[in-house]
């Protein structure tokens, strides 16, 4: 608790121009909460903070969701695995979490069946399984979806034709979910805290803090001339960045993070291939791993090694590509699948807990929430998950509140459903637009009409003009979502600079800029198949 601080007043003259110009901000604006970081954590906690009444500045040093939460798995779940290490708690909250995803975003988040085959040599056997299935519906009491069920062998080939029927004695199916596009879940809760009130700045690192009597009084933002505002609070949300953010400035802290890197393959249908999404165990190493049908095409993953470089440049290496692919084969032999069936890949760095203990698969996955040690208004965001971001950002912003002084507002986060989900009526779920717009998707069409165009091109446009997309990779990496197609988007990239031309007064210079910054960025994807 800080007593005596007032709310921060925010006098930065270039900063609001810029802000007023783009977002509508009046000058001299108050702020009570400075939140860096617009990965799914960062923009949760300024949603809920701006729910709750609180005056909310969001920065990030690139695009709303361009990091982490752009590079996971997109499983809502409770994590079955986390029972082994008698993580009771972080599985009951996870499922709860699921639950509230599935009401507040129906539009992104859906049920996900998954079988989980059983082999006799596997490392865990029918009794285990069973056991954590029952567990797992006992921890998810109050659910909407369907209970687990064990198959036979013969049942389960009935289902999975393709899978390898050596030593398989049967199976479990049960529930979870998948947000096939974690990215949009990240920018709802970035429009939801705007509606709100919150003011967003993207392509804006935070370089420094200004310290004044033990205490943040101030942070220096990267691009403006005079960049200093007082207020109460500084949430660093930077993932896997939190300690680099913390090195970077004058603000020394002990080790938070130790990162794990995890890489995925896209590939297209294969032979045999399953009908739902497959938790399998590597025969190699016995890690798990996923098979899951996504966005038209196979998502196959994840691997865990440490990482210790900039997460920035996190890419997926050959070997843990090679090691995906020949499993999925050994699980689903008539798949061959090679390097050159790898569509794209991607990666990310889970910003997990420094720990010294070797084994990634048992550091655990929640969340804490760290005050600095000498300035008690510097709170850092350790750990934490997609599927339960919202629950942190709750409990992160209750906090804020008791070092605010404020009155105590409860969270609305859990009842107020997201942007896309108003309305939302999942008659044609599997229709384009409404899988990633939600109702939302009436605005796309609306916008078509009015500028007599079609679709694609309205959605370049509204991407722009009102979703804070900067440049064309934030536009189809994390607006659109064109460029998780097959093809990575790169056969509408002349399209889209064209519609940039016409619609969004871009000079050619601009538009051959945006082609070049969209190859660049998306080059560490299809690097690995090149390569080949
Ligand atoms: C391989 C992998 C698989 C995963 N699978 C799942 C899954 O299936 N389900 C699940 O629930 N969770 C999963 N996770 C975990 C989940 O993705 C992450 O925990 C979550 O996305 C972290 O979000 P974040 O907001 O903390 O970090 P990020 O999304 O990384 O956001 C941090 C932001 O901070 C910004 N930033 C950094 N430094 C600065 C600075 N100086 N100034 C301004 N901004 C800055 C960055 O640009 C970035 O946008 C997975 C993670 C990985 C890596």
């Amino acid at each position: 608790m800080i007593d005596g601080l007032s709310s921060w007043v925010f006098i930065c003259d270039v900063l609001d121009r810029m802000a007023a110009t783009r977002y509508g901000v009046c000058m001299n604006q108050e702020f009570d909460l400075l939140v860096v970081g617009a990965g799914i954590n960062g923009a949760g906690i300024a949603r809920d903070a701006a729910l709750r009444g609180l005056k909310v500045l969001l920065v990030d040093k690139g695009d709303i969701g361009g990091g982490t939460s752009a590079g996971s798995t997109r499983l809502i779940h409770g994590g079955l695995r986390y029972l082994e290490h008698f993580e009771f708690g972080l599985v009951r909250e996870s499922l709860r979490e699921r639950e509230t995803l599935l009401r507040i975003a129906p539009h992104l988040v859906r049920p996900l069946p998954i079988v989980i085959p059983i082999y006799r040599d596997g490392g865990r056997g029918w009794p285990t399984i069973r056991a954590g299935m029952i567990a797992y519906d006992l921890l998810s009491w109050g659910k909407s979806l369907p209970r687990h069920r064990m198959l036979s062998a013969r049942e389960t080939l009935h289902r999975l034709p393709g899978l390898s029927g050596e030593g398989l004695v049967g199976s479990a199916i049960y529930y979870d979910a998948q947000v096939e596009f974690a990215e949009r879940l990240v920018v709802e809760n970035v429009l939801a805290a705007v509606e709100c009130g919150a003011t967003v700045l993207t392509y804006t690192r935070l370089t420094d803090f200004v310290i004044e009597e033990g205490l943040v009084a101030g942070v220096r933002l990267e691009g403006h001339k005079v960049d200093q505002f007082r207020g109460a609070v500084v949430i660093n949300a930077a993932g896997p960045w939190v300690d680099r953010l913390l090195d970077e400035t004058q603000i020394k802290s002990e080790r938070l993070i130790g990162g794990t890197k995890g890489s995925h393959a896209v590939v297209a249908a294969f032979a045999g291939a399953p009908e739902s999404a497959v938790y399998l165990e590597a025969v190699s190493d016995r890690r798990p791993f996923f098979i899951v049908p996504w966005n038209g095409n196979y998502l196959i993953g994840t691997t865990d090694v440490r990482f210790e470089g900039d997460p920035g440049e996190v890419r997926a290496e050959e070997w843990e590509i090679d090691y995906l692919l020949s499993e999925t084969n050994r699980a689903f032999p008539s798949a061959e699948l090679d390097r050159e069936r790898v569509l794209y890949t991607y990666a990310g760095v889970r910003p997990l807990p420094f720990t010294t203990n070797h084994n990634e698969r048992s550091i655990t996955r929640r969340h804490f929430l760290r005050e600095h040690p000498r300035f008690k208004n510097l709170v850092s965001v350790v750990g934490g998950k997609l599927t339960t971001y919202r629950s942190l950002a709750e409990e992160c912003v209750d906090l804020v509140l008791r070092k605010l002084g404020k009155g105590f507002t409860g969270s609305e986060t859990a009842r107020v459903p997201l942007p896309g989900a108003s309305d939302f009526h999942p008659s044609n779920p599997c229709e384009r637009l409404s899988r990633i717009y939600g109702s939302r998707a009436k605005e796309v069409a609306e916008l078509a009409n009015r500028l007599n165009c079609d679709p694609l091109a309205a959605e370049i446009v509204f991407a722009f003009q009102n979703e804070f997309a900067k440049t064309l990779a934030d536009c189809f990496l994390r607006r659109t979502m064109i460029g998780l197609n097959a093809d990575l988007g790169l056969n509408e990239l002349q399209a889209a600079a064209a519609v940039g031309r016409r619609f969004l007064s871009w000079t050619e210079d601009r538009a051959r800029r945006e082609v070049e910054g969209y190859k660049q960025e998306t080059s560490n994807r299809n690097k690995y198949r090149s390569q080949t």
